[in-house]
């Protein structure tokens, strides 16, 4: 028996929780139970997190952990019950398949067959943020070579397991040259290791404008975790409903299964909410443990169910539905359909997952110090800023403002209250000499409010270069 942890969650929650149970039951998966509770009542007792210190115990100690959505509490105090949990867990990939299923459910991209895998623990979701002004915030992007090897190699995998021929990457890496370029960079050497998917590479403005246009275009698409969190529910909602819809978070130190809709309160206790998204994603928790025989059976009935024309209110068409039915009855129905395999919709095959290769730890790449950017608040011109900072124990290279040269050449025309300056020796230096440059600006009564240093990797700047810097 594997030991699974479950979460019946808030408002429709239970319900599809209730459902799904019963199909995994019947589906005589080997499966051991655990119930934890996480959410709303947990928020309330005062968990600002939703979950109770004893269940990480539970959480730890499973392969696998089913969780129907939850209600987060309005008002702030609150922690998302998800980003703790993929922290905790190293949940780094998040699969989202987005399908249709015509003309059983109403789509405008009947062919539309897309897996969205989403990088699910770096990029703005660190949520490393600073106030560096009085009125600018600014936030920190992590994008690092083992998370992007991760990701990247998991999608490799995925295409070859799941029987996919294409894998694309989506980044802005012509505006972020090193966090987006890493990315893109790792993209292209991890494919030539899996000859047999094509691959590619699209700026992710104008591949998103293809993916709400043209789905069929794209087969399984990698991103960073931003863009794959816009995009996942972009592609999710045209390929028909967001009830349908199941995802995977799979990690290091466990996996989570969840459907990609909330807690929907307005339906709860109604017996109305569509159970597909949890059922799915139940599937793919089977599929995760090797479980791939029930995992084909519940998919496969699934499918039958949908094709028979047994659907829930939120997918119901006169002329194409045969019966409206509850949560309960959906679930009833998929019962009474393990073992069918279906006629019209394509029947699912699933085989054995082979384990993704470890990675081979990266080489560390060699850096040194070349000199630092220190932001400073200062109501001064650019030039008068300039004259007082030329005298530093580093030469100063270049004043910023807002991302923009303000000097040597003054390229932006509305200046924020904070500059960024810029002082790069031609050889390396030390802390001691960075130390120095900043206590000469606090002596000349300048107020710093940030330090960053500036390394150079393996001889080549490890930060963005202003036109003309070298
Ligand atoms: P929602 O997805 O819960 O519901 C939006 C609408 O979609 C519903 O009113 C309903 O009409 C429809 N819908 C959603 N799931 C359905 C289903 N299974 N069957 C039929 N119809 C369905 O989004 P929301 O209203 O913005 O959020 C409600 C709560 O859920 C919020 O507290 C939010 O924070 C939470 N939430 C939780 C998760 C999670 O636990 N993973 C994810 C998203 C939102």
């Amino acid at each position: 028996m594997i030991p699974v942890a479950y979460a019946r969650g808030d408002g429709i929650g239970p319900e599809i929780m209730e459902a799904t149970l019963a199909i995994l039951k019947a589906s005589k998966a080997p499966l051991e139970l655990h119930e934890i509770e996480v959410g709303e009542k947990v928020y309330l007792k005062g968990f600002s997190a939703g979950i109770e210190n004893k269940s990480w115990d539970t959480l730890l100690a499973c392969k696998a952990f089913l969780k129907a959505p939850i209600t987060t509490p309005q008002g702030g105090g609150f922690r998302s019950l998800n980003v703790t949990i993929r922290t905790a867990l190293g949940l780094y990939a998040n699969v989202r398949p987005c399908v249709a299923y015509p003309p059983f459910v109403d789509t405008l991209h009947p062919t539309m067959n897309v897996v969205i895998i989403r990088e699910n623990e770096e990029d703005l979701y660190t949520g490393i943020e600073y106030g560096l002004g009085p009125n600018s915030y600014y936030a920190l992007k992590v994008i690092t070579q083992e998370g992007c090897e991760r990701i990247i190699r998991y999608a490799f995998e995925y295409a070859i397991q799941n029987e996919r021929k294409k894998v694309t990457c989506f980044t802005k890496d012509n505006i972020l040259k090193l966090s987006d370029g890493l990315f893109h960079k790792i993209f292209d050497e991890v494919a030539k290791e899996y000859p047999t998917i094509q691959h590619e590479h699209w700026i992710v403005d104008i591949g998103a404008a293809k993916l709400a246009d043209t789905p069929e275009a794209f087969d399984v698409i990698v991103m960073p975790n931003l863009y794959g969190d816009i995009l996942s529910d972009v592609a999710a909602q045209i390929a028909g409903s967001v009830g349908l819809a199941g995802s995977a978070n799979i990690g290091i130190n466990g996996a989570m299964f969840e459907a990609i809709h909330g807690s929907a309160p307005r339906r709860a206790g109604q017996n109305l909410a569509n159970p597909s998204g949890l059922i799915l994603s139940a599937v793919m928790m089977l599929n995760h443990l090797g479980l791939t025989s029930q995992a084909e059976q519940i998919h496969n009935a699934w499918l039958v169910t949908l094709e028979d024309g047994i659907h829930t209110y939120d997918i119901f068409k006169e002329g194409v539905s045969r019966e409206k039915v509850g949560t309960k009855e959906f679930a009833q129905n998929v019962i009474k359909r393990l073992g069918k395999v279906p006629s019209k919709l394509k029947a699912v095959h699933y085989k054995s997952a082979s384990k993704i290769t470890p990675l081979a730890p990266s080489k560390k790449a060699s850096q040194e110090l070349a000199g630092c950017d220190l932001f400073i608040i200062s109501d001064n011109q650019p030039e008068v800023l300039a004259e007082t900072l030329q005298k530093a124990p580093i030469p100063l290279t270049a004043i910023f403002n807002r991302g923009a040269s303000v000097w040597p050449e003054n390229k932006q025309a509305a200046l924020s209250d904070t500059y960024r300056a810029r002082f790069i020796n031609k050889t390396p230096i030390s802390w001691e000499e960075v130390q120095a440059v900043q206590k000469y600006c606090t002596k000349l009564g300048l107020q710093i409010t940030g330090l960053f240093a500036l390394w150079k990797k393996e001889g080549k700047p490890a930060y963005n270069l202003s036109p003309g810097e070298q």
